[in-house]
């Protein structure tokens, strides 16, 4: 045979190799991330090199006659060697993968498994990048949920009275002049209790102060128990209370207050007088003051007035002597 047509022989042989080979190779990698281009002639790199690196993690395993130019960290001549992508130039052009290659169909199948390698390298960085992406975002939703629980429990904290479990004074003003403006605006009805315990400072000065803490807590109890869902009571001072009856006229509103009155009269408080030691049982009543929009002609009334009304409404049950529930007429 010609050399020209050995030449051709195996030009044709090449092509032959490369159409079932490799092509193949190209279109199962398209949906299969494990296709691989099987090359028998991978040589030992430490062998073909005649390396004595043995801090190389590819150094004399003979299981291990891998692409040592994909593997991150090998030591060529005792140097370390990076990762494939700085190493790739400076692999390609060495003994090892040129005599792993010893045809252009196995130089282009390492090619195509480098570019393969790559590729699923890639695509595991994206997964565990959109995994820590995820994750963040899950922590981020429970901080968020952890901070609005945290936000409604401040703004909570900072509307409450803590010892009667009431609202507190500052609180007040908002609640006042929104239910002030609805009563303008519709012509309804809006009523104002103001509570205050009678000789309340000699129950402190006689059985002490913890104990006078513990009747405050009991009277913010007492409010909340008889009156309706949308009504609002709030400690306006030490042992005055103030409650916001919406929808509610003169006469509704008494009757709430006596039910709180009443409530207050009977109970029986277990304490001990100061310096004494022994237990007995004390009483307290309350005086209320009341004042409502309706039935009186106080159409454009302020919060001032109303509160005022009520205000005045308690003075004269104190001094008709307290125990009292007294309607501002
Ligand atoms: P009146 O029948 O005229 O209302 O007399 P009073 O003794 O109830 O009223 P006064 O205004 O003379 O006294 C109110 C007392 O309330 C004095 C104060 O020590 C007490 N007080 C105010 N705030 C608190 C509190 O938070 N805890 C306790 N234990 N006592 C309080
Ligand atoms: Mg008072
Ligand atoms: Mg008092």
């Amino acid at each position: 045979m010609s050399p020209k047509s050995k030449e051709k022989e195996t030009m044709d042989n090449l092509l032959k190799r490369i159409r079932e080979e490799i092509i193949p190779k190209f279109e199962e990698a398209v949906s299969n991330s494990g296709a691989v281009f099987k090359n028998p002639h991978i040589v030992k790199c430490w062998e073909t090199l005649e390396c004595k690196s043995t801090d190389c993690t590819l150094y004399g395993d003979e299981s291990k006659a891998v692409r040592c130019w994909q593997v991150t960290g090998t030591y060529c001549g005792g140097e370390p060697q990076g990762n494939f992508i700085q190493k790739c130039g400076k692999c390609s052009n060495c003994k090892v993968f040129k005599q792993s290659c010893p045809t252009v169909v196995e130089e282009i199948g390492e090619h195509l498994n480098n570019m393969l390698f790559l590729l699923n390298r890639q695509g595991q960085t994206m997964q565990e990048d959109n995994q820590r992406i995820e994750h963040l975002d899950r922590e981020l939703v429970t901080a968020l949920e952890q901070l609005d629980f945290k936000n409604r429990e401040i703004q909570k904290i900072m509307i409450s009275d803590k010892l009667t479990g009431l609202f507190n004074r500052h609180y007040l003003t908002t609640v006042l002049e929104d239910e002030i403006a609805r009563c303008h605006r519709y012509g309804h009805p809006l009523a104002v209790m103001m509570i205050d315990i009678d000789k309340f400072k000699s129950f402190n000065d006689n059985y002490g102060y913890t104990a006078g803490d513990k009747m405050l807590s009991y009277i913010g109890g007492l409010i909340r128990e008889n009156i309706r869902k949308f009504d609002r009571a709030f400690r306006y001072g030490g042992e005055e209370f103030l409650v916001v009856l919406p929808e509610t006229d003169l006469t509704l509103a008494y009757i709430v207050a006596e039910r709180i009155r009443k409530g207050l009269e009977s109970k029986a408080f277990v304490v001990s007088k100061k310096g004494s030691g022994g237990e007995k049982t004390a009483f307290r009543t309350l005086s209320i003051g009341i004042a409502a929009t309706y039935p009186y002609k106080t159409s454009n009334i302020s919060i001032e007035d109303l509160i005022s009304q009520a205000d005045l409404a308690l003075s004269q049950a104190k001094s008709k002597g307290g125990n009292i529930c007294n309607r501002y007429e």
